[in-house]
């Protein structure tokens, strides 16, 4: 018989992440109308539990989300104690607006960016930078370090970038960045943790000793997850395939399933001793909150945390 799980946890409060040693980061996209707006913030509010390092806030491909991600950002500064990381990327913007949006940035007191080359506009698919643009997320890194003195995180990718010569090249290429000023890679999302982690030891084996995030998608739409899987050539295995068949429009049956991919995902992780987490919650706070939970609580009854008071007795003295 398997030994039973004890939860004796706090019922109403959610043990913070710091004391069970996780960390869970969350990107959102930014809003596009005032139900989407409600619904993002709605999102926010109820990952704020977590007390997550930094919340990001996507930059639409194409470089089309530029306001909006701005006022999300800027309001995220001025109504919540969380620090946002705003995206920034090179796609169709010179060099000299660039560092106009960073100052600015700076100047409503944005301290992290994630610095990404971006993806080209749906209809022209091939990426083509600006006359006067950045090229390459690390020229980008290198430009934004020239601004301020901002935390810098990067993409990488445990699958390779699409358009990356080979896995070294595209690896060499993370290091530019890491070398160019970021602190920090966030990973493209996978489905194998074998892959993250072979990457690690990869990236390590390369020199690099900065870390690398995963990057976990707990899957709202299976479908919507198949499309863009197939443009960043994240492999999706068949039996994710299976167990989301005949689901999508079954809520009460996928929701679960996906929750329940994405904590084995991360349970996988955490027993071989990854800490920091950062979830693509596409502004969905339900599906994540329930991975992050599950975490929790494991590694509150595998560290044998229990016997903590719980955090509202401590709360209240
Ligand atoms: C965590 C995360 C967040 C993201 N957020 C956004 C977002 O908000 N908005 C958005 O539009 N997209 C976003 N993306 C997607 C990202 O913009 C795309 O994956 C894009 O195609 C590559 O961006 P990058 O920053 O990795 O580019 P880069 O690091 O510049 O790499 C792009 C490609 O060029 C190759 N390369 C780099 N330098 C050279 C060189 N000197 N010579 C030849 N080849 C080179 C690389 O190997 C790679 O194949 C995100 C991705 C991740 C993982």
């Amino acid at each position: 018989m398997p030994e039973a799980l004890d939860y004796r946890l706090p019922s109403r409060a959610t043990p913070m992440p710091s004391a069970a040693g996780l960390r869970f980061s969350f990107e959102f996209f930014p809003p596009a109308s005032p139900l989407a707006e409600e619904r993002f913030w709605r999102a926010l509010r109820e990952l704020e539990q977590f007390d997550p390092p930094y919340v990001s806030v996507t930059y639409g491909a194409g470089g089309t989300t530029q306001e909006r991600t701005l006022r999300a950002v800027r309001r995220i500064l001025d109504e919540t104690s969380l620090a946002p990381a705003a995206h920034l990327t090179c796609v169709g913007a010179s060099k000299s607006e660039i560092q106009r949006i960073a100052e600015g940035y700076w100047a409503d007191g944005v301290r992290h960016v994630v610095a990404l080359r971006g993806d080209p506009p749906k209809d022209s698919p091939d990426f083509t930078p600006h006359a006067e643009g950045y090229a390459f997320a690390a020229d980008l890194v290198a430009g934004l370090r020239q601004v301020a003195d901002f935390e810098i995180s990067v993409a990488a990718y445990p699958e390779v970038h699409p358009q990356a010569r080979s896995a070294d090249a595209d690896l060499d290429n993370l290091k530019r960045k890491l070398d160019a000023g970021a602190t920090r890679a966030i990973t493209q999302f996978f489905f194998d943790p074998d892959d993250f982690l072979r990457f690690v030891d990869r990236a390590r084996a390369a020199g690099i000793t900065a870390p690398i995030v995963p990057g976990i998608l707990p899957i709202v739409n299976f479908k919507r997850t198949l499309e863009i899987a197939a443009t960043c050539k994240a492999a999706v295995p068949s039996w994710l395939c299976a167990l989301f068949e005949g689901v999508q429009d079954q809520p009460e049956v996928r929701d679960p399933v996906a929750v329940s991919v994405a904590a084995d995902l991360c349970r996988y992780l955490v027993a071989r001793g990854v800490e920091d987490f950062h979830f693509y919650t596409l502004n969905r706070a339900d599906l994540t909150a329930a991975v992050c939970r599950l975490l929790l609580c494991e590694a509150f009854v595998a560290n044998d945390l229990h016997g903590h008071a719980p955090v509202a007795a401590r709360a209240a003295g």
